[in-house]
């Protein structure tokens, strides 16, 4: 009795983890037929690029755009560009830092799609420019939406999209330069990897705190092998949980990162 009880059990929560397994790919596929009527919404999380946006302090060229071909001498338009590879919407490849090693055109495509877990810090940082995500508003989120799921993408909802593309607001910089904008903690993206989640995303300039010097986010999430989405447009239309996240980045052989399309697809409601 005893081995049939545990066996039905068995039965029972694999066929739970089937329908949910099902449930999930039904949810990602009518996401995406709902597209052209308009039942799904996609969002764009992307910045336009221009020479305007906010550069890293330091770098003293970012954005260039030549005509290359005109319609007045060749009879149509073309131009090159040149720009920085972390400047603007950008993904930082695990490469970025070490012991990180995956250019960006090498990271798996299937990691560049996942459901997007939004945390909700725009209060907190209302009140502090140096706030750092805490492990205790992972788990308030996780009591509310349930475990986060393998293969998401977790973005760091700061309000900070409002600021840009005030490069004063947007920096934040004190007398000694030192700037100040919310992040993640290492202690919180200790437990992201326990969930296995593929990447972070953020609507400021770093996954680190503004005021950090040593960048420990970086060194553990883009050592671990996670991306790191930064510049995130206004992520204010997003559910915390819900929608789902497809992740274009530029495919630059042996890039350290680089401009990156980021859409969230989520329900019309
Ligand atoms: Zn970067």
């Amino acid at each position: 009795m005893v081995r049939r009880g545990a066996i039905t059990l068995a039965l029972l929560l694999a066929a739970g983890w089937g329908m949910a397994q099902q449930k999930k790919a039904a949810g990602a596929r009518d996401l995406l037929a709902g597209i052209p009527s308009g039942r799904t919404r996609v969002v764009d999380l992307s910045y336009a690029i221009n020479d305007k946006l906010v550069p890293w302090p330091g770098d003293t060229r970012w954005f260039e755009a030549k005509d290359n071909a005109t319609v007045e001498k060749n009879g149509y338009f073309t131009r090159s560009f040149w720009m920085l590879e972390h400047y603007g919407t950008h993904m930082d490849a695990p490469i970025h830092f070490p012991p990180g090693k995956t250019p960006v055109d090498k990271i798996p495509v299937e990691h560049l799609f996942g459901p997007a877990v939004v945390i909700d810090v725009r209060a907190e940082a209302a009140k502090d420019a140096d706030y750092r995500l805490t492990v205790e508003r992972v788990e308030r989120w996780e009591k509310v939406h349930g475990q986060i799921p393998p293969d998401a993408i977790v973005l760091l909802r700061t309000g900070w999209a409002s600021r840009w593309p005030d490069v004063k607001r947007y920096r934040n910089q004190d007398a000694a330069g030192v700037m100040h904008s919310p992040g993640f903690s290492v202690e919180a993206v200790r437990v992201l990897l326990e969930r296995k989640v593929i990447g972070l995303g953020i609507d400021t300039m770093s996954a680190d705190p503004g005021s950090s010097k040593d960048f420990p986010v970086h060194t553990l999430a883009l050592g671990s092998g996670v991306y790191h989405l930064e510049n995130l447009a206004d992520l204010s239309a997003l559910p915390e949980a819900g929608a789902f996240l497809m992740v274009a980045p530029i495919k630059l052989e042996g890039g350290s990162g680089g401009p990156c399309r980021v859409f969230a697809i989520l329900p019309n409601e």
